[in-house]
């Protein structure tokens, strides 16, 4: 199942644990903040704490204040 992305509705990779694309994502975060964001999320994702993915777009909402 394709997901697609939150801000603009583009595909998103299915290897991502977050539902934002690349384009949306660093120009939100900036391309430093969602290289880490990204890498973090997969880290927790492959280890198993991520229990749902619908937690990040969560996450980056509050934490960004959209
Ligand atoms: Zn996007």
């Amino acid at each position: 199942m394709a997901r697609k992305c939150v801000y603009c509705g583009r595909d998103v990779n299915d290897d991502r644990s977050m539902e934002i694309c690349d384009i949306c994502g660093e120009k939100v975060l900036g391309r430093k903040m969602f290289g880490a964001i990204k890498t973090q999320t997969d880290e927790a994702r492959d280890k198993g704490d991520l229990c749902s993915t619908n937690m990040a777009p969560d996450f980056l909402s509050e934490k960004l204040k959209i």
